[in-house]
């Protein structure tokens, strides 16, 4: 059976004080949580802090994005191994404010995924649609595109060790969340292209869904067959709203 997960989302939120008070009372209302993989994505400079307060605790340590390059003369990038020192488990790459705003290709995803593997690193590859791209009935092409372009450059093997989030564009940040069913639609489709591939590792992959994950929804799309946990970005910016997110995994 899949190992139900929530990972928060941090993005560009957060200072040393903050993040203090946050996680030590997330630490405290998930204590003796132990079914659920639980895990944050604070920025880069919180890393270490993250990971020396969850120190003595169950929780993951993740990063929000990854070079694609080894080491060298990449002003402000950061490498997998460099996070890999840092005891960093998991790291979220092809998130759709990346691919948007930093006009990160299907291709580079790809080569993010790849690095990070290489560095010990369990990447979590986002994939979604857009408004437009819904509305114009390209979602299943969109997001198997996504999909196939980092099983064509790392193998579907590659996939044992990884872990899939679906995002729907429109529904990031903006309150709206994709139904129960709508959600559960796509996550089937995206276990089934690569379970044509391999049927081992297709039952086996997390596939988390993240789009305004609240704790009035999380119920509802945990029990889908398809939906293994959350990849949640405003929510886990508050320890109420996050522990009770968590408990939805237990359902
Ligand atoms: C995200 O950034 O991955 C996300 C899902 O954000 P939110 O939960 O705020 O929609």
């Amino acid at each position: 059976m899949r190992q139900k997960m929530v990972f928060g989302n941090w993005k560009m939120h957060g200072s040393f004080e903050q993040i203090q008070h946050l996680l030590q009372d997330v630490i405290l209302g998930l204590a003796g949580e132990e079914s659920t993989v639980v895990g944050i994505c604070p920025p880069y400079p919180y890393l270490q802090l993250v990971k020396k307060l969850c120190s003595n605790t169950n929780m993951k340590v993740g990063a929000q994005n990854v070079s694609q390059h080894d080491s060298g003369a990449f002003t402000g990038e950061v490498a997998a191994s460099m996070l890999s020192d840092l005891g960093v488990n998991y790291a979220i790459v092809g998130h759709s404010e990346r691919r948007e705003l930093y006009g990160e290709t299907s291709d580079l995803v790809a080569k993010k995924f790849m690095a990070s593997q290489c560095a010990g690193i369990t990447p979590i590859l986002c994939v979604g649609e857009t408004l437009v791209q819904r509305d114009n009935g390209e979602t299943e092409a969109v997001v198997l595109a996504q999909l196939q372009a980092v099983i064509a450059a790392a193998g579907v093997e590659a996939f044992s060790n990884a872990v899939l989030a679906y995002e729907p564009v429109w529904a990031i940040g903006t309150g709206k969340t994709a139904t129960p069913e709508q959600a559960q639609e796509v996550h089937r489709l995206l276990r089934k292209h690569v379970a044509a591939l391999s049927e081992d590792i297709a039952a086996n992959l997390q596939i988390l869904y993240g789009g305004s994950v609240k704790d009035s929804n999380a119920g509802a799309l945990f029990t889908q067959a398809d939906i293994d946990g959350g990849l949640v970005g405003g929510a886990s910016l508050h320890a109420e709203q996050f522990i009770a997110i968590c408990a939805y995994t237990e359902s």
